[in-house]
């Protein structure tokens, strides 16, 4: 199954209105190669004018999170037809910062993924194991848990739905970046085990990225792996010159 590589940036709590535009602007400046798609993330405020600069663009826009309510008493949320209206189609869920500075959890994680996928937006649901849990050998359950209980009670019509992002919480923002054969290893297992709730079709459809420390000299090497459908990236994606590389991967 040919799936199409996603190239995402999270841009986090970065860019005002104006660097945001400056950067989605100078995104835009090279070719983008046809055969795979890039999404940017920047935060809510950016959302609507980095819409108007990537109109026209084959470039996606997406969010950082949403709620799964439509509108009321949420002070601090945002929800699905609001992101729909700012221009987006995407959105992250269940960040290792989302779950681990701001305590969301499974539950919370699992509304938010069904909520963006009813009002039409693709959920990039992230998982990943801490480096306690990696050490102590937990990775394979800790992630099993995590893509069941986000996944709960929520049906695919097609693969092409939903994303997983595999994000090693020791490799973000640090510099680390797990070996080719610990991605590949890892985003295999969670392919099995989304045939598994789904059905072999369907999670051959699913794009798993991979995030943590993904820069242009190491995204080539990742994206040969036969499941590493495409990379989130964080730091890397801060600057143009930089993503730019990183979407232009060689094959
Ligand atoms: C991220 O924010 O999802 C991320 C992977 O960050 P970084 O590329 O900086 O490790």
């Amino acid at each position: 199954m040919q799936r199409r590589p996603l190239l995402a940036g999270n841009w986090k709590m970065h860019t005002t209105i104006a660097e945001a535009e400056k950067l989605a602007a100078a995104i835009l400046q090279s070719p983008i190669p046809t055969d795979r798609d890039v999404m940017l993330a920047p935060p809510f405020t950016a959302l609507n004018a980095v819409s108007r600069t990537l109109s026209g663009s084959s470039v996606i826009l997406g969010a950082q999170n949403v709620c799964w309510e439509v509108k009321g008493a949420f002070t601090g949320e945002i929800s699905p037809p609001m992101l729909k209206d700012a221009g987006c189609s995407m959105v992250i869920i269940g960040h290792s910062e989302r779950r681990h500075i701001f305590a969301e959890n499974d539950e919370m994680i699992n509304k938010r993924v069904n909520g963006a996928l009813h009002h039409g937006l693709i959920p990039v649901l992230c998982i990943g194991e801490t480096l306690d849990e990696r050490q102590a050998d937990q990775t394979f359950k800790v992630l099993e848990k995590q893509l069941r209980n986000g996944l709960n009670g929520i049906s695919l019509e097609n693969g092409e739905q939903l994303i997983v992002a595999y994000e090693p919480v020791w490799a973000i923002g640090t510099g680390k970046t797990a070996t080719v054969e610990q991605a590949q290893e890892v985003h295999l297992f969670l392919r099995d085990l989304l045939a598994v709730i789904y059905e072999k079709n369907i999670a051959s459809q699913i794009r798993i990225l991979y995030g943590g420390s993904v820069t242009p000299d190491n995204v080539d090497e990742l994206m040969s792996q036969n499941d590493v459908d495409g990379a989130l990236v964080g730091g890397a994606a801060l600057k143009a010159e930089s993503f730019n590389l990183i979407i232009n991967f060689k094959k």
